[in-house]
């Protein structure tokens, strides 16, 4: 059997393997545990993790003790918009987020919310854009914080994240921005972005799943959070428990990786995805979802109007793909991103998408074109289309 052709990035990405010798030996040969402050083997861990403290640092531009280690961004997003409302939120009581947001912010907006927090939802256009006015209008100091991602991960649409940074900046208001989908295919720099809370996941950059990372700016201002693990104290004491070692080791070479690329990887991918569009594009008929503009390089969001994702996606077994957000899928629901664009039920049952990156070739693009348009044709021809 020929190999399943992978174009689920967005979902998550195979463990690069300079990655993987990275970590290798902090399973046996360094396995000491970072909190042991008496021996070699603790200094070595130690060493390691601060070591990728500095790497994941410096791919955002922040300073190491700025980033905490975590489990990834679902936790991230918790540990800060829980630890500001256990510091703020006695004299704060709004959130300023969108419905396009990750399922992580909308239910621990949801949660808030069930506490007295009041949430309130930008409206988004038909191409998935945010209006900096209306943000403008909702901006005062009863806000606790704005919590906008800078890419979408279902339709890679990009927010103006320095814009809203500003923003919120002039009008000291905390601003959380979930990269997720931007690390290793935007430029990210939180003193440009004017961001107080950043959150990045390993095993979207070739890390391994199960890390994570957020910043916390210590200046200008320094931003306080409330502890979300209690214990021994580590991670400043805002997440106890023992360190993973290999996979905090595992997102610092993941960073590495994403910063000595970038410039080559998102030019290639960016070549790749236009490829891809274009060569479906001259066969069948489709509306791309979301701002053409302003879109990842590697995410094509596919409307093949009358045709139903679900039979797309089961008649394409030589392609790994899906509907949108995998963290979802479970669900039957259709996508809340693409509902809140204004598309039509039948318009979002009839998309898909399709997120390529570091490991996609040429040949892989070729073939994956070929295969859709040849289905979409099989299945228009089914139902008389
Ligand atoms: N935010 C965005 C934009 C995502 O795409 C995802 C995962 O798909 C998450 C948050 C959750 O990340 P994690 O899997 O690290 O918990």
């Amino acid at each position: 059997m020929t190999k399943t052709i992978y174009l689920d990035y967005n979902s998550t990405t195979p463990v690069d393997p300079a990655v993987l010798n990275e970590m290798l030996p902090f399973f046996t040969q360094y396995f000491g545990n970072a909190a042991s402050k008496t021996h070699k083997y603790g200094w070595e861990a130690s060493h390691a993790v601060e070591q990728a403290r500095i790497r994941v640092a410096s791919m955002i531009n922040a300073e190491p003790d700025e980033i905490i280690f975590t489990s990834g961004s679902t936790e991230s997003i918790n540990i800060a918009l829980n630890g500001l409302a256990g510091i703020y939120g006695h004299k704060r009581k709004t959130i300023i987020t969108a419905p396009t947001e990750h399922k992580a912010i909308l239910d621990t907006c949801d949660m808030l919310a069930g506490k007295g927090y009041q949430i309130r939802y930008l409206s988004i256009d038909r191409e998935g854009n945010i209006d900096l006015n209306e943000l403008d209008e909702l901006l005062n100091e009863g806000v606790l914080s704005v919590c906008l991602m800078m890419a979408n991960n279902e339709t890679g649409v990009i927010h103006p994240a320095a814009e809203i940074g500003k923003r919120c900046h002039d009008k000291n208001v905390f601003f959380f921005t979930d990269a997720t989908q931007a690390a290793g295919k935007l430029h990210i720099d939180v003193q440009d972005l004017k961001a107080d809370l950043l959150c990045i996941s390993s095993h979207k950059i070739y890390g391994p799943k199960g890390s994570g990372a957020l910043y916390i700016r210590r200046k200008n201002p320094a931003v306080k959070l409330s502890p979300y693990i209690t214990g021994s104290g580590h991670e400043k004491g805002l997440r106890s428990g023992t360190l993973n070692v290999p996979a905090i080791v595992g997102i610092g070479m993941a960073c590495e990786l994403s910063t000595s690329l970038f410039w080559e990887e998102t030019a290639r991918i960016s070549k790749y995805r236009t490829t891809l569009e274009q060569l479906i594009e001259r066969e069948v008929s489709i509306s791309i979802n979301g701002n053409m503009r302003s879109r990842l390089c590697n995410t094509s969001n596919l409307c093949f109007n009358g045709i139903e994702a679900a039979r797309l996606i089961k008649v394409l077994p030589e392609l790994a793909f899906s509907t949108g957000s995998a963290c979802s899928s479970a669900l039957p629901e259709p996508s809340h991103v693409l509902k809140s664009m204004g598309l039509t039920d039948n318009e979002v049952y009839s998309s898909v998408r399709f997120s390529i990156g570091r490991f996609t070739t040429e040949n892989e693009i070729a073939t994956s074109a070929e295969l859709i348009s040849n289905a979409v044709k099989g299945l228009m021809k089914e139902a008389d289309i």
